[in-house]
């Protein structure tokens, strides 16, 4: 009797899932999802994606069940597992989607040789992205590093899948034993820190099927406007289902592309290429987390100064709308686009603090953490990453909260101490008369901090260290 194995991995859902639908080819299937922090080393997945993972296993698990197999858990080295559990099913294939993070590519080539070696095939089947990411590239062959003719590639060439069905019944190999997913405690204890996540998120692929059908019929129209207003619910926040695999790149395309045309929906088919391309840059750049792209930044002289690393983790810098976005992404595991921009510009320019602290802090707190997108973007803002905004773009964090959140909703609701000032105030509250402060019930650095850097003073020591690197002024 022929058995394939299912390696699940950023690939969790049934439809539209092509490694899923080639190993039912088989008479029967082993769906097994594998934890192995070891290899991803300092990028294994952080707090809140582990707390996403459970979720998200565990309606795997149940869909599975309903169709007849049992999802497999099992911790550990890949290298290891999969070639020993496919010996032990008696497996003739292993079917898994691509990887694109470095040290699940390295893994992969030790399995495949391994399973080579005992006569079982290894399949992997594009599912993540919607190009293999060597894939596109210019004519010469090289990979791009400007987004800008990426995006035409990739407009001009993708054309999704048709839609492939859930299978209705799976048989699967009784007798094989597995971890119980309790028995991983991805889950936080004490504290439990995950109340708010839970109250903004449904992990698996029933939630994702959910917010896109409320994303393309409430918000796509319009998204071209909205999506930089942190106060409204103006973007889909696919990114974790995304991330996870939840639903398939090309059924997130397929919707948007079957709606009504307009500025919306091309901005929105844009920015899931920006997606594609951080993995493009990943696959050419393995590197990308950790170091920069343009080496001057690598003489950086970044401070260090921990006080200040952790005002910022925690929205305590007394500058509203960051400190807004840090507290969004603590609370809900997840923050809003146009304020990773400016938090992570804050961070690395009126702080002059590393960006790969943020970056770090980032990938333990997002319920979206992407090592692709993570580092791409990282690097975007510092200035020293492929097609990146000029390091002497500073955003004037002032400016950017009342451009993009003008009426203050976006901070009242995750500043609440700063609920009563008026209008006018807050996004500057150390510019308050104090009559103005006493009346909305603040006194600056008690209820809430005076900024820890003064935004003209940050913005002038920056300039400062980026002229010192690149030998020259930069304006
Ligand atoms: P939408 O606006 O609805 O966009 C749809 C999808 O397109 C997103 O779900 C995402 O998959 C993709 N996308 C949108 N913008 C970008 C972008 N700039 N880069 C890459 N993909 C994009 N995104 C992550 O998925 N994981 C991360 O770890 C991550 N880290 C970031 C760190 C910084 C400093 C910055 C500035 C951006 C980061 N992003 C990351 C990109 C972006 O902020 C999120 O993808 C987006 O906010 C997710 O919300 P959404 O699903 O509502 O996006």
């Amino acid at each position: 009797m022929s058995t394939s194995i299912l390696w699940f991995r950023n690939d969790l859902r049934l439809a539209d899932n092509p490694a899923l639908a080639a190993a039912c080819e088989a008479e029967r299937i082993v769906p097994v999802f594998v934890l192995d922090d070891e290899a991803a080393g300092a990028w294994r997945a952080g707090g809140a994606s582990r707390w996403w993972l459970h979720g998200s296993l565990a309606a795997l698990a149940h869909e599975l069940e309903q169709r007849g197999a049992t999802l497999v858990l099992r911790r550990g080295d890949a290298r290891r597992v999969i070639p020993a559990l496919a010996r032990e099913a008696g497996a003739d294939a292993v079917h898994a989607g691509r990887a694109h993070e470095p040290w699940l590519r390295a893994a992969d080539r030790d399995i495949d040789a391994a399973l080579k070696a005992g006569g079982i095939a290894f399949h992997r089947h594009r599912s993540a992205l919607m190009f293999g990411p060597e894939e596109i590239a210019t004519r010469s062959g090289t990979p791009y590093g400007v987004y800008g003719p990426f995006s035409r590639a990739c407009f001009e060439r993708f054309s999704p899948r048709p839609h492939i069905p859930a299978p209705e019944k799976l048989r699967g190999v009784s007798g094989i034993r597995g971890d119980a997913l309790d028995g991983w405690h991805l889950l936080p204890r004490h504290p439990d820190w995950a109340g708010g996540l839970r109250g903004s998120w449904m992990p698996g692929e029933a939630g994702a099927r959910e917010r896109l059908g409320i994303f393309i019929g409430e918000a796509l129209d319009g998204y071209d406007a909205s999506r930089d207003e942190p106060g409204t619910s103006g973007t889909s926040m696919l990114s974790p289902h995304l991330h996870w695999g939840e639903i398939a790149i090309d059924a997130v395309w397929r919707a948007a592309a079957d709606a009504a045309p307009g500025a919306g929906r091309t901005a929105f088919l844009k920015e899931l290429i920006w997606r594609e391309f951080c993995a493009h840059l990943l696959w050419h750049h393995p590197e990308m987390p950790d170091a920069p792209l343009r080496g001057e930044f690598a003489r950086m002289p970044w401070r260090e100064a921990p006080d200040d690393l952790r005002a910022w983790q925690r929205g305590m810098t007394g500058i509203p709308i960051v400190d807004a976005g840090m507290r969004q992404l603590w609370r809900t595991g997840w923050m809003h686009n146009r304020i990773r921009m400016v938090a992570a510009s804050f961070l690395i320019k009126h702080l002059l603090l590393p960006w790969q602290a943020g970056e770090a802090w980032f990938h333990d707190t997002l319920v979206d953490a992407d090592l692709a997108s993570n580092s791409a973007s990282w690097q975007w803002v510092a200035g020293c990453g492929a097609d990146a905004a000029p390091y002497f773009r500073i955003f004037n964090p002032v400016l950017q909260g009342r451009k993009f959140d003008a009426r203050g909703d976006y901070v009242r609701s995750f500043v609440p101490e700063l609920a009563r000032l008026p209008d006018r105030y807050i996004h500057a509250p150390w510019q308050a008369p104090d009559a103005v402060l006493k009346q909305a019930g603040i006194s600056l650095g008690q209820d809430y901090p005076r900024p820890i850097t003064d935004p003209g003073e940050g913005r002038d020591r920056a300039l400062a260290a980026f002229r010192r690197i690149r030998g020259r002024a930069a304006e």
